[in-house]
């Protein structure tokens, strides 16, 4: 049970031990009785950055649907505001336009921290904004936090760990990423993202959460990303043979992405700093995710082999076993059951209104 000891200023935050700020939900609703009539809210006020893109905008709609307001700031460079359009009729619901490279002031109770293209495609088009986004992004995301004593949640990656040695990987395993190749502005910037967060914990007492999420895949995802589970769904259904990189038999562990939802919100709402591995552990080589791929859309569909690209890591499965223990989370869904709920949103994406032609199937 957590105590909750009001502050001399009716207004200011509530403290569970000293120097510790909490915002559960019920310190947000005790006002005792000292706040001006108009000014009590309901919910959590939660900022959450990157928040039209794949991840975010899932985020957003459970957070909206239990109540919560709801500021989105994105730069829409890999996010749609298709995503969370939905969404724009609702008064606690609010998009900005914006850069995270660029400081801005809000007052929020929570900081999700999304905003970073994730896909290598993506993230490889303009490596030094993604370093920039990384650290200077993460720096204002977390000055603000800091200044209005927000809760600060980091979405960190398996590729923290790089081309891992151990396996599967546990969060006490630093990594093996390599420094200077062509995928280290996204790992090296995570994982300066990551020592920042904690930098800020530490001698700024910000109360942070640490999520290192492993490959997720579903609705809304980007169709042309250059990401597996993406490039074969898309490449199925326009009967288009599905590219395998190097020889196949690389492995990831893939998530549906309401598991991890599910998983951020937890890991936000309890107690531990983190970091945890937030993945489903169910492993596959990329052969046999092409032969799921084939299984659910197209069993005719070819396969065509490519050159990989450089530092590929060869194998990528979480330990999940601290998420399980302290958050009291694991995945649901596995890949056969998730992967024909993202296909239905491919399909109609890719087809829209026109029906594919016959020879692409309906199954
Ligand atoms: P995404 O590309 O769909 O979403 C990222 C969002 O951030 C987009 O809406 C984009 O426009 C926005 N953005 C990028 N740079 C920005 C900037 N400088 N300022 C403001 N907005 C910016 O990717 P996603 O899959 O939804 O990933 C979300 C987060 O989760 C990322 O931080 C990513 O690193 C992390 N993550 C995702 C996966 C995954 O498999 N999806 C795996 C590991 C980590
Ligand atoms: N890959 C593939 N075919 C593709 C795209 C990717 O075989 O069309 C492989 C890629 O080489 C890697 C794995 O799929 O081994 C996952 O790549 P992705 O870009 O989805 O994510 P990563 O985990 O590498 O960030």
């Amino acid at each position: 049970m957590v105590k909750i000891k009001q502050v001399s200023n009716p207004l200011a935050r509530f403290s569970v031990e000293p120097g510790v700020h909490h915002h559960h939900r019920e310190a947000q609703q005790f006002v005792g009785g000292k706040v001006p009539l108009g000014l009590k809210r309901k919910g959590l006020r939660v900022l959450v950055t990157g928040g039209a893109g794949f991840v975010g905008s899932h985020l957003v709609d459970r957070l909206l649907a239990r109540g919560d307001s709801v500021i989105v700031v994105d730069n829409l460079f890999t996010g749609r505001k298709e995503n969370v359009l939905h969404h724009a009729g609702n008064p606690r619901f609010e998009m900005i336009r914006h850069d995270v490279v660029e400081p801005i002031l809000l007052e929020v109770d929570h900081i999700y921290h999304l905003a970073c293209p994730a896909s290598p495609v993506h993230y490889k088009h303009n490596p030094v904004k993604t370093i920039k986004t990384n650290v200077v992004g993460t720096l204002n995301m977390l000055g603000l936090a800091k200044r209005v004593g927000a809760r600060f949640l980091l979405t960190s990656t398996s590729e923290v760990y790089g081309d891992p040695l151990q396996h599967p990987q546990v969060e006490t395993y630093w990594g093996n990423v390599n420094p200077i190749g062509v995928r280290s502005c996204y790992d090296e910037g995570k994982r300066t993202a990551e020592t920042l967060t904690m930098d800020y914990h530490r001698s700024a007492n910000l109360e942070v959460r640490i999520a290192r999420i492993f490959n997720t895949y579903g609705p809304r995802m980007c169709i042309d990303d250059g990401r597996v589970v993406s490039n074969f769904v898309a490449q199925a259904l326009r009967k288009e043979p599905l590219t395998v990189y190097g020889d196949g038999k690389q492995t990831r562990s893939f998530q549906y992405v309401s598991d991890l939802v599910e998983g951020l919100m937890k890991l936000m709402e309890g107690e531990h700093v983190g970091p945890f591995n937030l993945g489903n552990p169910g492993e596959f080589t990329m052969l046999e995710l092409a032969k799921v791929v084939q299984d659910t859309i197209d069993p005719n569909a070819k396969i065509e082999f490519r050159p990989n690209t450089a530092d590929d890591p060869h194998k990528r499965k979480p330990d999940i076993s601290r998420a399980k223990e302290l958050l009291g989370w694991e995945p649901k869904i596995p890949l056969h059951k998730g992967l024909p709920l993202m296909v239905q949103d491919f399909r109609d994406r890719i087809f829209g209104d026109r029906k594919p032609d016959a020879a692409a199937g309906d199954n």
